[in-house]
């Protein structure tokens, strides 16, 4: 396969909001790898830029985490936010039902499942699409596992709160899963927001998540996966070291995963 050219064709599109929406994308003539919740690979178009030598036409290539699960044979799912001066969004977001597209025909990514203990509970954090590999994992762990998940989403606005009716399905369903979305500008809601406001970092602090469950969270019983704007991951890494939880690195075993997405 020729890996610079359009190799997958979009199945379906769900525009949630003027800038976020949802891609499904299915190669043609090969089958998709096998892979694990949490992984991403890239998605990309012919972009024209302008050079020193005038207009050429390049492959303009982005990684974006996998929200479909591993189960899912004949596509992958996508959740993307449009930044209006991005380089591949705008692009990507013009897109429709049949049009071709280059998909990454390799998998990636260590943030899954794999560092985090099966008796652990977990709790993901994000921001933003930062929920994308999330969904991959409830999808794919959620009731197989029985494992105790959280899932705390910040995000500006309700309508940035994608998979937000799953998530809330998935919470009244499985018995093991606490969903909880932040919102941070409250006040633009043309409804009241009757649900938690701030910031993910308040909400942890808060003790939302051991009222939820009835359990003391401490390293010895908790992981932390967070993945989304670098400047959560931060903030969040920072009130989680001094609780006594560590970074998960190649050096060493910790209790907190980090994707960040920029
Ligand atoms: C491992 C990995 C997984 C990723 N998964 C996703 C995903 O599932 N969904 C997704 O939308 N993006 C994801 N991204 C970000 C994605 O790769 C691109 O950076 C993003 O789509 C912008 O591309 P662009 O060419 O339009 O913008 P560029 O011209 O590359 O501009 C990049 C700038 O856009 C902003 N930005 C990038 N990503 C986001 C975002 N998600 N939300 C808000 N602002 C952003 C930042 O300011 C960044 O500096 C992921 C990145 C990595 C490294």
């Amino acid at each position: 396969m020729n890996p610079t050219e359009p190799n997958a064709v979009v199945l379906h599109k769900l525009v949630l909001a003027t800038d976020s929406f949802i891609l499904r994308v299915a190669p043609e003539g090969w089958e998709l790898p096998q892979f694990k919740a949490g992984q991403y690979t890239t998605l990309g178009l012919p972009v024209v830029q302008q050079g020193g030598n005038g207009r050429a036409q390049k492959l303009v290539r982005r990684a974006y985490s996998i929200c479909s699960s591993p189960e899912e044979k004949t596509y992958l799912e996508f959740y993307i936010r449009l930044v209006a001066a991005g380089a591949l969004t705008p692009n990507l977001a013009g897109l429709k039902t049949g049009d071709r597209v280059f998909l990454g025909p390799k998998i990636a990514g260590t943030f899954t499942l794999d560092a985090i203990p099966p008796e652990a509970n977990l709790v993901m954090i994000a921001t933003g699409t930062g929920i994308a590999p999330f969904m991959s994992i409830v999808r794919t762990h959620l009731a197989a596992s029985g494992k105790k998940m959280a899932i705390l989403h910040g995000c500006r606005h309700s309508w940035d709160l994608g998979y937000r009716d799953e998530l809330l399905a998935m919470q009244r369903l499985s018995g093991n899963l606490y969903y909880c979305p932040v919102l941070d500008m409250p006040e633009k809601e043309p409804v009241p927001w009757q649900g938690r406001t701030g910031f993910v970092q308040g909400i942890w602090k808060s003790g939302a998540i051991e009222q939820a469950w009835g359990v003391r969270l401490t390293p010895d019983n908790t992981h932390a996966m967070l993945c989304g704007n670098p400047l959560m991951i931060e903030s969040m890494t920072k009130v989680l070291l001094a609780e006594g939880y560590k970074e998960h690195t190649k050096a060493g075993a910790g209790q907190i995963h980090t994707e960040k997405y920029w």
